[in-house]
């Protein structure tokens, strides 16, 4: 999703239209369009044969009328500046939309995580956030993991901030549970995930009983996504990761499935379900079509061959402009990224109020809280789109960016 141009890039043609739907005034518009701060950092590190190498690595700081800066950092070979500030204004909206006190930010380092080892990655870490040090802090911007970062990556952002500023297990989220980090946490975009679904199924008349779910991408969100689901009662019949997908009419064992991945890290190897192509699997038959990898993985490429009632993106950003558009034209209804993940960015809030407030919540009351503020967006989201006949994200983006709007015109008024 490195593309800034607004048939393209799902998140500027929401805006747009948003903005128009919502009559407002465009200097207000251009503002809050506007990222807040960019930071592009040099990150030397030492390889373990002892040469130095250095990556490029990148902080965008979208908003912050409503909040701290918030989002995750990716480690990905194609991370770049305009990708990673696409994905800071998507955490702005988000966070608005699940009425949470944040505003949006996104970190990232160019790099394919699989050709470091765990010790050059902690090098790597470590250093990335010496280098973005001035600009973050628990009041300031928290960061979380994203694609290919996780817990023990936050363990090392947490350390590397505590030894500057004193023990700060709020300057991250998303840490282990050992560290600060929140019950439910792990499984909340996934856990997320399935409650939207359910909200969807019931609006778009599914029965979720008898419905079946194809997902693509089985880390951290596909796969709690799939296990919720599948305890829902949805019939999983294919998912995939890097490997390829596996496909079973009569729906997948979610499962052993899920305990298999869990340990190889990889869905690769199992054994049931038969061998598909990822262009095989985004073309099936089904009622739920759930993203849960990259952006753009619906393009204008493949996007007639899809199939599906729903499509639920899970992951940022996974359905271009021009496939919404034709999507829309087929009547194949998308429910968005900034709606359907917020699951996520959600717990983390919840784990920095416990970290502020040093005082640990339940795992029932995280979940039972979750569930509440994943059920209120939908709900009004609906009913913003039901009233003005527009998609789910374009409603999605008006609530959001009105919520920001009448924040920044009492702050800057
Ligand atoms: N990276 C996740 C997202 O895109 C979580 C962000 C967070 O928890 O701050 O929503």
């Amino acid at each position: 999703m490195a593309n800034n141009n607004s048939s393209s890039n799902p998140t500027l043609a929401a805006y747009k239209k948003a903005v128009e739907l919502l009559g407002m005034k465009l200097n207000i518009a251009k503002a809050l369009e506007m990222p807040d701060r960019e930071l592009t950092v040099e990150v030397p590190f030492k390889m373990d044969n002892g040469d130095v190498n250095s990556v490029v690595g990148y902080r965008v700081q979208h908003n912050n009328t409503r909040g701290p800066f918030k989002g995750g950092i990716r480690y990905h070979q194609h991370v770049d500046i305009e990708e990673v500030r696409a994905l800071a204004t998507l955490m702005t909206w988000k966070t608005s939309l699940v009425d949470i006190p944040y505003g949006g930010g996104k970190g990232g380092i160019a790099i394919d995580p699989s050709n470091y080892s765990k010790n050059e990655l902690e090098r790597i870490s470590r250093k990335f956030f010496r280098a973005i040090d001035p600009i973050v802090g628990p009041n300031v911007d928290i960061p979380a993991p994203d694609v290919n970062t996780n817990a023990q990556v936050m363990s090392w952002f947490m350390d590397e901030y505590s030894q500057r500023h004193g023990y700060t297990p709020a300057i991250v989220t998303g840490k282990p549970v050992e560290l600060g980090g929140s019950l439910g946490r792990e499984e909340a975009t996934g856990r997320g995930t399935a409650i939207i679904t359910k909200e969807a199924a019931d609006k778009w008349n599914i029965d979720l009983n008898k419905s079946e779910v194809v997902i693509q991408g089985f880390g951290n969100v596909g796969s709690y996504a799939a296990k919720f689901l599948n305890e829902y009662g949805c019939k999983i019949i294919a998912v995939s990761d890097v490997s390829g997908g596996l496909y079973d009419p009569n729906g997948l064992d979610i499962n052993n499935l899920f305990d298999h991945n869990k340990k190889h890290r990889t869905i690769d190897g199992f054994g049931g379900g038969k061998k598909i192509t990822n262009e095989e699997l985004l073309a099936l038959k089904c009622d739920f079509l759930i993203p849960a990898a990259l952006g753009s993985a619906i393009n204008s490429s493949n996007v007639n061959s899809i199939n599906c009632k729903v499509i639920v993106e899970a992951a940022n950003g996974p359905v271009t402009g021009e496939a919404a558009d034709k999507l829309w034209k087929r009547k194949i209804a998308i429910i968005p990224d900034i709606l359907t993940n917020a699951g996520g960015v959600t717990v983390s809030y919840f784990e920095w109020v416990q970290n502020l407030q040093q005082f640990k919540w339940t795992k029932q009351d995280v979940n039972k809280k979750l569930q509440e503020k994943m059920i209120n967006a939908f709900n009004e989201v609906y009913a913003v789109k039901i009233e003005k006949k527009v998609p789910m994200r374009i409603a999605s983006f008006m609530v959001a960016i009105d919520r920001v709007q009448q924040s920044y015109i009492l702050r800057e008024g």
